[in-house]
């Protein structure tokens, strides 16, 4: 029935991060109809996937005999075959797909993906290296940027807060950050107030622009 197909999700591609995708919505109940053209590996994820089936869908009908078409969203996780990928979109926006993400392995094959109607480009491994970077170059424990100008992070408090409340800290006005949360060793997180002390071993969760939330971490080096 419609309301099924509506929150359905077709997967194409089974490798590495199609097969996550997949087994996430799965754990989250959403329906998905997963494909590749390897039936091993459709084999080895039919247990765990609603449906899977085993196909070649570069060529259109291929798609259409599956029923692409009646899906409103599609994830496009073919990387290694840049030539396959954007095939495999651009059918699918002929399919009127209205919800297309596709996986892209370089800028330039993001850029086409994007130029054929693709809804949502993801860059896997770009992604995971420069959050790579941003756990290494400083003291955060955690990086998630949310937008170009918004990211939250976890860290250690530096130096310059420690041993003081949040409004004797004067974040907002010295650093353009904001500390929503804090946690005391053994505890859990809570939200902050401009009461709230900070101590050195505790764990703050820091929003603000990505250059300020960098700089503030980079403090005590
Ligand atoms: P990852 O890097 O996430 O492991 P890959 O790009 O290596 O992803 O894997 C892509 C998957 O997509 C492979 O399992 C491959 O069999 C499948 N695939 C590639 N082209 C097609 C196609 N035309 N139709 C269906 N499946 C395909």
């Amino acid at each position: 029935d419609r309301k099924k197909k509506d929150s359905a999700v077709l997967v194409i591609g089974l490798g590495r991060f199609g097969a996550a995708t997949a087994g996430q919505l799965d754990r989250l109940d959403r329906e998905v109809l997963a494909v590749d053209a390897n039936l091993e590996l459709v084999q080895k994820w039919s247990e765990r996937v609603t449906h899977t089936v085993q196909a070649d869908v570069t060529k259109i009908e291929a798609l259409q005999q599956i029923g692409a078409q009646e899906f409103s969203t599609a994830v496009v996780a073919v990387g290694s075959s840049i030539e396959a990928s954007v095939l495999i979109t651009a059918n699918l926006v002929d399919l009127g797909v209205p919800d297309i993400w596709a996986k892209a392995i370089s800028k330039s094959h993001g850029q086409i993906l994007q130029r054929i109607g693709a809804t949502h480009v993801i860059y896997p491994e770009a992604e995971a290296g420069e959050r790579v970077a941003h756990l290494l170059s400083g003291q955060m424990l955690d990086f998630v940027e949310l937008d170009t100008d918004f990211a939250i992070v976890k860290m250690y408090p530096p130096l310059a807060i420690q041993n003081k409340t949040l409004s004797e800290a004067a974040l907002r006005r010295d650093y353009k950050i904001t500390v929503v949360g804090a946690k005391k060793p053994g505890g859990s997180f809570v939200y902050c107030t401009a009461e709230t002390y900070i101590e050195a071993r505790d764990q703050i969760i820091v929003s603000g622009h990505p250059d300020d939330i960098e700089k503030f971490a980079a403090l005590d080096k």
